[in-house]
């Protein structure tokens, strides 16, 4: 069965669910090897690197795993539009010129205008400019687009609806079907990329991992013109000592990553400094093409906005971006800064 996923000139879900089953457990390392020589083929030698900024810890939502949900005692900051510009100046020099901007879910003062006037400052010195916050209406990302911004990234975190109500207490966050067609009101807004993801350690990946791939083959199927890019978050332990009900091993991690990549060819695949060093060099340019490098996930953190604000969860890899970078070149990748230059978003 395994060898026949494998071989098959078209892959789908059917294939995609044989290569995450636990009889193509064993098989890793065909896997691996197949992986590569279709990231190679597609994406060529390259990773695409990209930095979070997180602009506000300020959230009233109610996420059971998260160190930014509203019942955890710790200090609240938010950058003012004077230390966006100061922490995306830090980032540039770092090198960077693709940044994700992140807060937490919608709230008087982190809100649409906010991250409008944040994209903006962002658009005017980056590239790339995507933002990680809280589901839009289409007007809205529509203007997202307008202030210069490339895309989203919006994980459904489990695509279970019963596990969805059970993380997610209160807050708006809590509206599961808003979230689950944002990606589609992004993308028919004039957004070039969605982001999509599950939150691995939530429910049963093997279903999170079926639905995942079912969102983003529906997606590429409605705005052919878009794209989509895939992550794969793991829960890690973090300071609010949640622990993942359905835990992912870094060996399931990378199965499913290797699976994705053979099932989906031509889709970006994302990972994180959640993941430690050791698991990102293995998986650079073996199904994975895109991470992020010398990321801080406090409140600022780049510059002199750095708060003691808890984290939204640890960095495993510490990493800076010259010690990153010199890693890839080490295994003869090239790390890319732009892929995408600004100019084009006039031209859209
Ligand atoms: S995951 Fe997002 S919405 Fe949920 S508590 Fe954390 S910041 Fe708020």
């Amino acid at each position: 069965m395994v060898a026949a996923a494998l071989s098959a000139k078209n892959p789908g879900i059917r294939e995609l669910a044989v290569l995450l089953s636990p009889a193509a457990a064993p098989e890793l390392e065909t896997l691996a090897q197949r992986a590569r020589a279709i990231t190679q083929r597609h994406f060529g030698r390259v990773i695409t690197l990209y930095a979070p900024l997180y602009l506000s810890s300020r959230c009233f939502s109610g996420c059971v795993y998260c160190g930014f949900a509203s019942n955890r005692q710790t200090p609240r900051h938010m950058l003012t539009l004077e230390q966006v510009d100061a922490e995306l100046d830090a980032l540039k020099r770092r090198g960077m010129e693709e940044v994700l901007l992140l807060t937490g879910e919608r709230n008087p003062a982190a809100g649409y205008e906010y991250v409008c006037d944040c994209v903006e400052r962002a658009a005017s010195r980056f590239s790339t400019v995507l933002v990680e916050v809280f589901p839009m209406n289409e007007d809205e990302y529509r203007g997202l687009a307008t202030a210069g911004c490339t895309g989203i990234t919006l994980y459904q975190e489990t695509y279970d609806p019963q596990t969805y109500e059970r993380m997610h207490l209160w807050g708006p966050k809590r509206n599961y079907t808003a979230r689950l067609e944002a990606p589609a009101r992004a993308l028919a807004g004039g957004l070039r990329i969605a982001g999509l993801g599950a939150l691995l350690g939530l429910s049963d990946p093997f279903f999170d991992m079926l639905c995942l791939y079912r969102h983003a083959s529906y997606l590429l199927r409605q705005f052919w013109k878009g794209g989509v890019a895939l992550s794969f978050p793991r829960i890690r332990p973090e300071a609010g000592g949640f622990k993942p009900p359905f835990p992912v091993t870094e060996r399931l991690l990378a199965q499913i990553i290797f699976a994705f990549r053979i099932c989906l060819p031509d889709v970006p695949l994302v990972l994180s400094t959640r993941e430690s060093p050791h698991f990102r060099d293995g998986m650079a340019g073996v199904g994975i093409c895109k991470m992020s490098a010398g990321s801080r996930t406090t409140v600022g953190g780049y510059g002199d906005s750095a708060t003691s604000s808890e984290c939204q969860f640890d960095v495993s890899d510490g990493r800076d971006v010259l010690a990153f970078c010199a890693m890839l070149r080490e295994k003869g990748l090239q790390p890319v800064f732009k892929n995408w230059d600004a100019a084009y978003r006039d031209a859209i």
